[in-house]
């Protein structure tokens, strides 16, 4: 029988391991089938922008059938169970597909810290579905509100998804004239934790234009139906009332994940893979934000869309290359540089082939829209990427 290969996830993991694997194998060689919970592959690096305008969900949803070919099978559904014993993957309708290779990437869902309630109150922005519906609260609450008793935005945790966010809002602030005080609140002494200081500090400016309130120090503890707590207990916290409550604060493998016989982080279900993306069983290999992947001297690659991309494209060859019983290639991070946007305008940092460290304006802002239509146009096509282009 055909060797079977079997690819779970859409975003950049999955629709890029299919992309590579389905250009690097013969034909006869293996058949692949893609598992994935949408029938489309979101831009998550851009979702952001739906909060301030819904109507870009066309640009950031790619359906499958733009990307696999016709000989790729794919079958839309959550993969809920794995048994690496009998090699068997199971979707939530009970659909079982036997696998020899298998790779998961599945992606990340949001880490709440068993933050008293916190998973309750807030949104949280892992998808389409949870842009529109911050879209929606934000604008109902406006809405209601008035330039003298505006709506409290407060987002929690000022990382890529809590920055993009908070200029997204205040962009949408702007265009709409809408009564909304925004802030933005980080445990950490810094925003963009454990970053060069100086694309903090350039974020913070662009914040701080955009007429973002920036919190940093406290963590929150604690959260209600009306207010966050910042520091200790509830008598001695800081209380901060909000509105409309966001927490970005923090990723965690997908539940599935706990229970498929491989090796990963207990705290978080984030798999360990070596730099082939082999697991502790041969046949299972993971990438993306899923996986915690070997760079050596302790150190594991970013769950970032920029490194999921990077890893697809070998992690594709090498699955063609198991099919064949070839040996697999070593992949290594390699950091390209950070765009970052708030609203409009973007901070860029350490970007490859760039004289400047850090810098704004109109060249950052031109380069996080060609990471988004480069990237579009890689899994689908030149056409589809270039009609993102203004609205990223
Ligand atoms: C708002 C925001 C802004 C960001 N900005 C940037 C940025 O500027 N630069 C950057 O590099 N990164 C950015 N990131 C991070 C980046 O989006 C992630 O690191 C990246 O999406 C990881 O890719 P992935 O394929 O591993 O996971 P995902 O893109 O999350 O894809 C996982 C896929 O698996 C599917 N899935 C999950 N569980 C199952 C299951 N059990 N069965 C079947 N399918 C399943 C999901 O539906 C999804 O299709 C941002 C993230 C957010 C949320």
């Amino acid at each position: 029988m055909t060797t079977q290969v079997v690819v779970v996830g859409s975003g950049y993991a999955g629709a890029g391991t299919v992309k590579a694997f389905e250009n690097e194998i013969g034909e006869g060689e293996a058949e692949l089938t893609w598992i994935a919970e949408h029938d489309y592959h979101l831009v998550l690096h851009e979702v952001h922008r739906a909060i301030r305008n819904p109507a870009v969900e066309s640009k950031i949803t790619i359906p499958v059938e733009e990307i696999k070919s016709d000989d790729t099978d794919f079958l839309q559904g959550r993969v809920v169970g794995v048994d690496t014993d009998d090699r068997v993957v199971e979707t939530d309708d009970g659909t079982t597909v036997e696998y020899d290779y298998l790779l998961l990437g599945v992606g990340s869902t949001t880490a709440f810290f068993g933050i008293d309630g916190l998973e309750e109150n807030a949104h949280q922005l892992k998808g389409l579905d949870d842009a529109k519906a911050i879209h929606d609260d934000v604008r109902a609450a406006a809405g209601e509100a008035t330039q003298s008793d505006p709506v409290r935005v407060l987002i929690g945790g000022a990382g890529l998804s809590g920055i993009q966010t908070a200029g997204e809002i205040a962009e949408y602030r702007d265009k709409h004239r809408a009564p909304i005080d925004i802030s933005l609140v980080e445990g950490m002494d810094e925003i963009f934790p454990g970053k060069d200081p100086e694309v903090q500090g350039a974020l913070r400016k662009r914040l701080e234009e955009a007429d973002v309130e920036i919190l940093t120090g406290d963590f929150i503890s604690e959260a209600d139906e009306e207010a966050v707590y910042l520091g200790g207990g509830e008598a001695e916290a800081e209380r901060l009332p909000y509105d409309v409550l966001i927490w970005t604060g923090g990723i965690t493998g997908q539940p599935e994940v706990a229970d498929v016989d491989v090796e990963k982080d207990e705290r978080s279900n984030r798999v360990y893979a070596e730099s082939d993306f082999t697991t502790s069983d041969d046949r299972v290999f993971a990438i993306g934000d899923a996986s915690l992947i070997d760079q050596g001297d302790d150190d594991v690659a970013p769950p970032t869309a920029q490194a999921a991309w990077q890893a697809a494209e070998i992690a594709g060859e090498n699955l063609a290359r198991a099919a064949r019983g070839a040996p697999l290639q070593s992949w290594r991070y390699e950091n390209k540089g950070t765009v970052i946007s708030v609203g409009e305008e973007a901070v860029a940092h350490d970007v490859m082939g760039m004289p400047i460290a850090t810098f704004g304006g109109t060249p950052a802002k031109l380069l996080k829209k060609a990471i988004a239509t480069r990237w579009i146009a890689k899994v689908s096509s030149t056409g589809r990427g270039l009609s993102a282009f203004g609205d990223m």
